[in-house]
């Protein structure tokens, strides 16, 4: 049974969230502060598959929580809780490792359909390689480690998220081509996923401040204005 760690400071909140969670067939732990959420991590040895972090909390808020689990786990699926005014809170949010938010005021159903996404994917990356006999694919100065889910650079290892790789995985295998953002959106998410293609967005950015050199000016991960973005690998 998957597990998820819910930390919302409204009582209310977070009851009708663990509530909702258990119909939906989770099992989940509550509390009520970052502080708690962090032990409540640490106290479980990370035994949680999804956490969902209210971002207004009193004490430490939900970014931190995220940057401290985001330290102890890459494969940890992280949702922020967002206040509808706070658009900027989401991209930070995201920005520090979480994968994905929902807006507040949420249905039960828009929660559940995005926690089960986040699964899905958790699940996908947890698979072995379609293929056996693929152990990793190489772009540039760049290779990934299909079995081990790393990625280098020069040798040197980047720390990705799952959802990270999944991303770089699908560019790799796509050299030269120009993907959609709903393509990507599609791949990666899933196609019941329910949010804004903004996601996408700020997942590119965050890798390019991981593997590019200069993160403003990509050489590898490069925008098409108004279509999505494409991989390419700069010849010398
Ligand atoms: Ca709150």
């Amino acid at each position: 049974m998957r597990r998820i760690l819910v930390c919302e400071d409204e009582d209310a909140i977070r009851d009708f969230i663990m509530i909702n969670l258990q119909r939906a067939g989770y099992q989940s732990v509550g509390v009520g502060s970052g502080e708690e959420a962090v032990k409540a991590y640490l106290q479980n040895d990370g035994r949680f598959d999804v956490a969902i972090l209210d971002v207004m909390l009193p004490g430490i808020d939900g970014f931190e929580v995220c940057k401290t689990l985001r330290q102890h786990s890459q494969t940890l699926g992280i949702i922020m809780l967002t206040a509808k005014t706070q658009e900027i809170d989401k991209i930070n949010g995201l920005m520090i490792g979480a994968d994905d938010y929902v807006i507040k005021p949420f249905s039960p159903s828009e929660l559940t359909a995005r926690i089960d996404a986040l699964c899905r994917r958790i699940g996908v990356s947890e698979a072995a390689p379609k293929k056996a006999s693929e152990q990793s694919l190489e772009s540039g100065p760049f290779r990934l480690d299909l079995k081990s889910r790393a990625l280098y650079k020069n040798d040197e290892i980047i720390e990705v998220t799952q959802v990270e790789f999944q991303i770089m995985e699908l560019f790799m295998r796509n050299t030269g081509a120009a993907l959609k953002r709903s393509v990507i959106l599609k791949n990666i998410w899933g196609e019941a996923y329910v949010g804004e293609e903004k996601i996408v967005d700020v997942n590119i950015r965050r890798i390019r401040m991981k593997i590019e050199d200069e993160p403003s000016n990509p050489e590898y991960l490069q925008t098409i204005w108004g279509y999505g973005y494409k991989w390419t690998v700069p010849q010398d």
